[in-house]
């Protein structure tokens, strides 16, 4: 039984499975004893959505070829990168639906959100700032009225638009605000991609960007980094992606992609290039003022990191105002609450100087940790953010971080990371905390 515009007998053929009797090469006359199932009549039914049988096509045009149909095949293909208009919708009367309810395909492989986050004495698995929050955010939350609170933020948080456009030195509709930057990436791909389009990244990278990628019915296509984590333009562009999206600072792996990578993955990529600067504040040259120069560049802030404001949820993207205009879309209103919009603002208005001192210090303790690890005989990454990628004792990262929870020290895992094996990665703060890191790991350290 074929449900629906999209559904036809040559995916119920070679897809679903067959409705014909086919030859049995003989079999049928040794074997044809009854079965149970010979006094059960079975129905099937299939039904493809317009993406589905696009994705679909090509195999089933290969099947019926190879079996002499040339029509068949023809009738698959007819769906092929959505050149054929799906017929209008059929509707159908709810009593025809059943009562199972469906739930999205792409949704079976996705699993919820689990940072590795254990309530634990230090807690470096986050990558926030641990030297404070933004003083003018900190000031601006302490004075807020309850009268704030009932009612509705600006839809689109206008003030914090501009703080943030001064703050970066570009017009204010070069900028969408969001619940984070991980609500921007998620709008973003709802607004470039249709299903089954491409999200690439490279690989290792932040690891939400795949299941946001699949959230939104995009195809998740992975690239490996060059050696070094180094960025292979050519190798991201060769993969196609709707979406190109590159992490700068690279979170887990620190390093900082060279500019020239970057802006000939923009000059050569057929769709959007987004770059995620959540650790930009901490790198030398960030590329927000320049994507708005480009016909297709996007980048995202976040005031989670540098500007230790993650509790709040404020993230920023920054680009040409048409794209940033389809982004807004895609995004919805009211994403930035009043508290948030108002602390936010008062701290890229306010707290540039405490950021870019904070950050020269998370940058002066990452190297001192980093030679102290390296005293110990554990590899690190250079890193230009907030963190260090260091090689997990033993090989074990997911033992050594469980060893390292029980002694209060919380740190996250990578086990068998491209390029690297098994690792941990560790925020940087102050040096107390990491003396208590560095005991924990030594502990874990062969002798
Ligand atoms: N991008 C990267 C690279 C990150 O590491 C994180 C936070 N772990 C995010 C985005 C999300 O940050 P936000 O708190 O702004 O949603």
């Amino acid at each position: 039984v074929f449900l629906g515009p999209a559904s036809s007998v040559v995916f119920g053929d070679y897809m679903s499975g067959t409705n014909h009797v086919l030859p049995t090469g003989g079999q049928a006359r040794r074997q044809s004893g009854l079965s149970v199932t010979d006094f059960v009549r079975f129905s099937s039914y299939q039904e493809l959505s317009a993406a589905a049988a696009a994705r679909l096509a090509e195999a089933t045009a290969c099947l019926a070829e190879a079996e002499g149909l040339p029509a068949h095949a023809a009738a698959a293909r007819a769906w092929l990168g959505g050149e054929a208009e799906a017929p209008e919708a059929v509707t159908r009367p709810d009593s025809d639906l059943g009562r199972a309810l469906r739930k999205r395909p792409e949704y079976g492989e996705l699993r919820l959100y689990e940072p590795g986050r254990r309530g634990c004495e230090i807690d470096l698995s986050d990558n926030t700032n641990l030297f404070g929050q933004a003083p003018a955010a900190a000031r601006t939350l302490a004075e807020m009225g309850a009268a704030a609170m009932s009612r509705y933020p600006s839809v689109y948080a206008d003030e914090l638009k501009r703080a943030a456009a001064a703050y970066f030195g570009v017009a204010a509709d070069c900028i969408a605000t969001g619940c984070g930057s991980d609500d921007l990436i998620d709008s973003t791909i709802r607004a470039f991609c249709a299903p089954g389009d491409r999200v690439a990244y490279p690989d290792p990278t932040f690891s939400m960007i795949e299941p946001f990628a699949r959230m939104n019915a995009a195809v998740p296509v992975r690239v490996r980094l060059a050696d070094g984590f180094a960025l292979d333009p050519d190798a991201l562009v060769a993969a196609g992606g709707h979406i190109s999206y590159v992490c700068r600072p690279n979170n887990p792996t620190g390093s900082l992609f060279a500019r020239e990578a970057v802006e000939e993955l923009a000059a050569t990529a057929a769709g959007l290039v987004l770059i995620d600067e959540a650790y930009g504040d901490f790198c030398d040259e960030p590329l927000a003022a320049w994507a708005p120069q480009t016909d297709r560049v996007v980048v995202l802030r976040t005031l989670s990191k540098a500007f230790g404001l993650a509790g709040l949820r404020v993230g920023l993207a920054i680009g040409p105002p048409d794209l940033i205009a389809e982004i807004e879309k895609s995004r919805g209103p009211y994403k930035v609450g009043v508290a948030a919009a108002a602390a936010a603002s008062a701290a890229l208005r306010e707290d540039a100087a405490w950021v870019a001192a904070t950050a020269a210090e998370a940058a002066a303790v990452r190297e001192r940790l980093r030679g102290e690890l390296d005293a110990l005989g554990l590899r690190t990454w250079p890193s230009a953010a907030n963190f260090v990628l260091v090689a997990a004792p033993g090989a074990d990262a997911d033992g050594c971080a469980r060893d390292m929870l029980a002694a209060g020290v919380g740190v996250r895992p990578f086990p068998g990371l491209a390029q690297a094996g098994d690792c941990l990665r560790v925020t940087v703060g102050p040096w107390p905390l990491m003396e208590r890191f560095l005991a924990a790991v030594g502990e874990l350290v062969p002798s």
